[in-house]
């Protein structure tokens, strides 16, 4: 017997659906017609199942955040026996066991760099946006603490994406996220992206990676002391279009902003906890920086939650008598019991199953089962960096800027004949992307580089 719903009643569903809620990054309109909606009734491994029973693999761990499959069994049991703990409690003036223990796990992993004091402070918010505007407000306030208001400018890069909230979304370049908002936004300088799919032809990524470094050095030149912090994504630009660059440019990156007395901030919401195959992708230049935003992976995908990691130093100049020189920044779900339980089992299992060398294992068949799609007429590039694999296709609406997720044409019609095959894949832009949990297996790839190989001919026709 089965306890799937009928055809009829899921017709039912689409019209109760569409009647109250409002999906995010959805044009509505599109729903039903253009745009199936899809009811999920639960998740296994690398799998959701529809209130129907048909079965979709998640091949982009549900917008970046799944780590370790749906459902991971550890993850759920900590949540579930947090929850019979305690499930909330304000967070000023109160502390909890799994806040600290989670402060303390992240900070014994978190990037180092030789010669530069550590991270040593952990400061929680419950999105990724959330935790940009802290570590904005952060760096621009602790400059401010120590006597130096003219830092008042930030500097972010080309084809950059760091959250929603204006602050956040100031920081991002993609034009069909921010050109609505324009008049309401911050206005940062704008550095070219180290983008090495942008790079010159015959330019090695490395070499790009430097040039557009000397970009960057001549923007800090010709504002001298008015800059608090570089903002970038290290590794893969991911709303960008998965546009990835050589570890090169972080390094530079971090020399600039020392020369100049500026932060650097590093949005590792999306390439954080092993995506990039290295649990944070700043460990690959060997940098630190002074700040880390992380979230997306953070709780292996189970409850929102975002933590920005910064230096001792930082955290010293709120320290006064004055009220007025603290953070005074909260969130009411600021450290929530339950993300933070959620967190600290995931941080565990990279230990327990030996994750990120397992990943490489991974990561190799999806190089190998991605190869054949090089030589795709439909395809201009694959590129990977560990566990994150980006197919660029020739499709027309081609170039920067326009990396928006199934915006219509070849990404919306790949993202049907995926589903349609029971794979979940969202184009951004021109860009197929595979970005699985880690608990991916053979059969599951397999299927994936088919789909993708099949989806490459018949979007295009
Ligand atoms: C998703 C994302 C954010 C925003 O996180 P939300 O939780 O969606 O607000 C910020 N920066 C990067 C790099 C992201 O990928």
């Amino acid at each position: 017997m089965s306890t799937f719903i009928t055809p009829q009643d899921l017709a039912e569903w689409h019209r109760r659906d569409l009647a109250v809620l409002w999906h995010p990054c959805t044009q509505m309109r599109e729903h039903p017609n253009s745009l199936p909606l899809i009811p999920i009734r639960r998740g296994r491994g690398a799998w959701l199942e529809g209130v129907d029973g048909t079965r979709y693999l998640d091949a982009i761990s549900s917008w970046w955040t799944n780590l370790f499959g749906h459902a991971e069994p550890r993850i759920a049991e900590a949540v579930a026996s947090q929850a019979r703990e305690l499930e909330h409690v304000i967070f000023a003036g109160f502390s909890h066991e799994p806040g600290l223990r989670l402060a303390e796990s992240l900070l014994a992993v978190a990037p180092r760099q030789t010669g530069r004091a550590p991270l040593a402070r952990v400061f929680y918010a419950d999105n990724g946006s959330a935790a940009i505007e802290v570590a904005l407000k952060m760096s621009f306030h602790s400059h401010r603490n120590r006597g130096d208001e003219r830092r008042t400018r930030f500097v972010a890069l080309s084809n950059s994406y760091h959250g929603e909230t204006l602050g956040a979304l100031s920081m991002g370049d993609i034009p069909l996220y921010r050109r609505t908002y324009a008049p309401l936004l911050l206005q940062p300088l704008f550095a070219p992206s180290p983008d090495a799919f942008t790079a010159e032809p015959g330019e090695s990524a490395e070499a790009c990676a430097l040039r557009r470094a000397d970009a960057l050095a001549d923007i800090f030149a010709a504002h001298p002391g008015e800059i608090s912090a570089l903002i970038l994504e290290p590794l893969v630009q991911c709303a960008g279009g998965m546009r990835m660059h050589h570890p090169a440019y972080l390094q530079r990156a971090r020399a600039i902003c020392d020369a100049h007395g500026a932060h650097l901030i590093a949005d590792e919401i999306a390439v954080g906890f092993g995506r990039t195959g290295t649990l944070f992708a700043c460990e690959q230049a060997a940098i630190a920086p002074d700040f880390l935003c992380l979230s997306k992976g953070l709780t292996g995908g189970f409850m929102p939650l975002s933590a920005v990691l910064t230096t001792e130093h930082v955290y010293e100049a709120f320290l006064d008598d004055s009220r007025e020189r603290a953070f005074l920044h909260s969130h009411s779900y600021s450290g929530n019991p339950l993300a933070c339980a959620a967190a600290v089992a995931s941080l565990a299992i990279f230990d327990e199953d030996d994750v990120l060398v397992r990943n490489r294992g991974i990561a190799a068949r999806m190089t190998a089962l991605a190869a054949p799609l090089a030589n795709h007429p439909n395809v201009a590039e694959v590129r990977q960096t560990g566990m994150i694999l980006a197919i660029e296709t020739r499709a027309a609406s081609g170039g920067n800027g326009t990396a928006v997720e199934i915006a219509g044409g070849m990404g919306l019609r790949a993202y049907r004949h995926a589903i349609a095959r029971g794979v979940l894949l969202r184009p951004l832009g021109d860009v197929l992307y595979w970005m699985p949990p880690y608990c991916v297996g053979e059969e599951e790839l397999r299927l994936l580089a088919d789909v993708t190989a099949t989806a490459l001919t018949e979007a295009f026709t």
